[in-house]
């Protein structure tokens, strides 16, 4: 076992689904939050939890939208979630083929499944509209359930297909066992690979988490306590047990690196001339707030005579972009109750702030 240089785990070779993910190159293309299952741990927030589609954090309405985001994100490939994606077959497979029709076969496109409606009829499809990597999340912790032992058998016909073949489970502390059962269970049927996700919590389950004993490893973290050393323990087993691939995939990997590449690759396309981009791959610009943003707007190119080409009226925003040092100065020469700021968003289509600092 080693760590990588993403701060994740690996035993053997890193996915490759996985490879270009922790560049940022992967889109994650959201087809439908509905899932036949209800895992305690489910990070989903409400409204994902619906028939929505999304590619990274644009709503799909159509599949013009997927190719624009790709675009814009300089995607090497997709990673196709939900819900789980087979709750819509018809849908997910047009947005692969679309996918693979565009950018080419090359296109690496893996995707994530509980296996409960991976029929032969499905699975055929997938592959036939070129999925490369397939994904298993069953209901490994409720074994005696019906919709487990459906799921192992339709993951053994996955076998009759020529792609890549894995699992993806969280390391739920305390569920050791029931994890190297499905790490064996894989390699018997000659899986590449099981990738164990750090345990994290979100809005959604953190009762459901705490209500178990779970905690987090800090305040500042989101991970859990004891996930990340149950996850190292079964990679250790593995390594001597199985000839499986692992990759321990960190919440500190998401984060740190692979969030941060993402935004780096995407901020380059969309940010406008008075916009910086920083090292984290956020941007940052001075926006001036006013009531009435056509008088100010009219104020700062004939009084104060700042060139238009510094100027971006966002109605949608309410406000005035414009370059910081423009900001710096006017923040002296204008009077009145307008208002500069010095923002920093995120270069998604959500244009999330995650920092805002009055200039006085
Ligand atoms: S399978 Fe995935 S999407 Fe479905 S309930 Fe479980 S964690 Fe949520």
């Amino acid at each position: 076992m080693k760590e990588t240089k993403y701060h994740s785990y690996v035993v053997g070779e890193l996915p490759e689904g996985c490879k270009l993910c922790v560049n940022g190159a992967k889109l994650v293309l959201f087809t439908t939050g509905i899932c036949p299952r209800e895992c305690f741990y489910c990070p989903l927030s409400p409204w994902r939890r619906e028939d929505v589609s999304y590619a990274n954090e644009r709503p799909i309405k159509n599949v013009n939208d997927i190719i624009e985001e790709a675009k814009i994100q300089e995607a090497l490939g997709a990673g196709v979630t939900g819900g789980d994606p087979l709750s819509r077959i018809d849908r997910t497979v047009k947005y692969i083929r679309t996918l693979k029709e565009n950018f080419g076969k090359r296109f690496h496109i893996h995707l994530y499944t509980t296996g409960l409606l991976a029929t032969k009829e499905n699975l055929e499809k997938l592959y036939n509209a070129g999925l490369d990597e397939i994904r298993f999340h069953p209901d490994i912790f409720n074994p005696n359930s019906n919709i487990f032992q459906k799921e192992i058998e339709n993951i053994k016909g996955a076998f009759d297909f020529e792609w890549d073949i894995g699992g993806e489970v969280p390391a739920v502390p305390g569920q050791e066992e029931r994890i190297k059962w499905y790490a064996e269970f894989l390699d018997k049927q000659g899986a590449k690979f099981l990738n164990i996700n750090e345990l994290e919590f979100s809005e959604t389950n953190l009762d459901a988490l705490l209500s178990r004993g779970l905690r987090t490893v800090s305040d500042e973290s989101s991970a859990i306590k004891g996930s990340l050393k149950s996850g190292l323990t079964i990679l250790e087993w593995g390594e001597k047990n199985t000839s499986l691939n692992y990759h321990l995939c960190t919440a500190k990997l998401k984060d740190a690196i692979q969030l941060k590449n993402r935004l780096k690759r995407m901020a380059k396309n969309v940010a406008r001339p008075y916009m910086e981009i920083t090292q984290d791959g956020t941007l940052k610009f001075a926006v001036a707030e006013y009531e009435n943003l056509m008088e100010l707007y009219d104020l700062l190119v004939n009084d104060a005579k700042v060139p238009e080409e510094w100027l971006y009226l966002n109605l949608k925003k309410r406000r005035i972009e414009m370059p910081i040092e423009v900001a710096e100065e006017l923040v002296d020469a204008i009077e009145g109750d307008v208002k500069f700021y010095v923002v920093e968003e995120y270069p998604t289509w959500d244009r999330i702030e995650v920092e805002r600092i009055p200039l006085l």
